[in-house]
């Protein structure tokens, strides 16, 4: 039971870090690449610059001074005249792209792509248009270096997470302990007191049970007494036994399993209510597929379909039907329990199998309801690996279904 809370814990904590971290690495790298990008561009523009100043036009003939600039392995700065025809070059490029004077990023054999600029070359004295300078760099050296950044990130990211995901482990095992301690010290008080309560419960019982056997020996108007008390006891002992049967499927209960006759079980349950149903002239019915048998604990599944039927007959007014399925869907068994009685309110089918949950919470003590009997069921079919659903319209009726594995 706390391992899910424990893993869903971590799970949590680990979901959290690894947005943060997430957020963080995309803030870094957005900033990094920016930052580097910025820096670039401002070398280029002071290459572009550099170039432009060192153009001019000599009596007419259009000269680049090409041993000014030292430009570095992979910078290309080239000289154009007015109709783009290249009068100078500083060196190697393979660029064939139009002029331009915006950034104009090259994609060719990434991760050597060039991103080239290209200013106006004006006369030095009558600041005419004379052509123009294209300088160009290669982002080789920038791409890698972001490739560094990822990498670095990335498994920083990975160790990170790794690292806090065995952190998160000891420290939601280390929060949980207290609690765990705590709860199995519930379960256990649970289990002790309901265990202990037998005995005192079944000497009242007995002891009014035993006086309204012998009515000469009591008084005439100390019967209904008597009778209060036997019912009372009756409620008690139920209600102890379903807290102790909760209390221990809590602590791995122990499974006497064998294969039981279900289409056996069935019906000696319906036999033994039929009484009940007639009382309310209620269509009682079981319909059954041959040969169908269970691995599970036999007494816990009697408990299963006792409490199942009994709400079945408890919810269903007067004159309605109640019918019993059983068959094999595949290697599933699915039993289904369908009635026509007051059916469930949306919004409460998911609280029908808590502990203590009842819809109608004012009539549980003359009922005798607790509103422990599905949570007991759920318990039961849970530790039988099975499952259970149920579907219901208000006032027109309830189903509720169970799926066992075939054994
Ligand atoms: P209870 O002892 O109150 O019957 P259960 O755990 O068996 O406790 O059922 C919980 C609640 O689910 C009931 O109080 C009732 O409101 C609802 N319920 C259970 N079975 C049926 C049914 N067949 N038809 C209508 N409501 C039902």
């Amino acid at each position: 039971m706390f391992q899910k809370t424990r893993l869903q814990l971590t799970l949590a904590y680990l979901g959290v870090l690894s947005l943060i971290l997430t957020l963080f690495t995309v803030a870094v790298r957005w900033n990094f690449t920016r930052s580097l990008n910025q820096q670039f561009n401002f070398r280029l523009e002071n290459l572009a610059k550099a170039a432009a100043f060192n153009m001019d036009n000599d009596e007419g003939k259009l000269e680049a001074d090409e041993d000014e600039i030292i430009v570095d392995r992979q910078q290309i700065i080239e000289w154009f005249d007015l109709e783009g025809k290249m009068v100078g070059e500083q060196g190697e490029s393979e660029l064939d792209t139009p002029l331009e004077t915006k950034y104009l990023e090259q994609t060719q054999d990434y991760p050597n792509s060039i991103r080239s600029i290209t200013k106006p070359v004006y006369h030095s004295e009558t600041k005419e248009l004379i052509g123009y300078a294209r300088v160009s760099e290669s982002l080789g050296e920038l791409n890698n270096t972001l490739r560094r950044l990822d990498y670095g990130l990335g498994s920083g990211i990975a160790i990170a997470l790794l690292a806090s995901g065995f952190g998160s482990i000891w420290l939601t095992r280390r929060a949980m302990e207290p609690i765990e301690v705590s709860f199995e010290r519930l379960k256990q008080f649970t289990a002790d007191a309901s265990h202990e309560l037998r005995s005192p419960l079944m000497v009242i019982k007995t002891n009014a049970d035993v006086a309204l056997k012998y009515p000469e020996g009591i008084r005439s108007k100390d019967t209904e007494k008597f009778t209060a008390i036997a019912s009372a006891s009756n409620q008690m002992t139920r209600l102890t036994e379903n807290l102790l049967l909760l209390a221990r499927s809590d602590q791995a209960i122990n499974l006497q399993k064998e294969l039981v006759d279900l289409n056996l079980m069935l019906k000696e349950l319906m036999h033994l209510y039929q009484s009940q149903a007639q009382e309310k002239n209620l269509e009682w019915q079981l319909e059954l597929q041959p040969e169908l048998y269970l691995l599970g604990d036999r007494i816990l599944l009697k408990q299963v379909f006792t409490n199942l039927l009994q709400n079945a007959l408890y919810y269903t007014p007067q004159d309605g039907s109640i019918t019993v399925k059983a068959k094999k869907i595949n290697s599933y068994l699915n039993i289904k329990i369908q009635d026509t009685g007051i059916g469930i309110a949306p919004e409460n089918l998911d609280l029908i199998f808590e502990r203590f949950w009842r819809a109608d919470k004012s009539r549980s003590y003359q009922s005798g309801k607790s509103g422990l009997g599905l949570a007991i069921v759920k318990e039961i079919v849970t530790l039988h690996n099975g499952s259970i659903s149920v579907e219901s319209e208000l006032e027109k009726g309830s189903c509720f279904s169970l799926c066992f594995l075939e054994n």
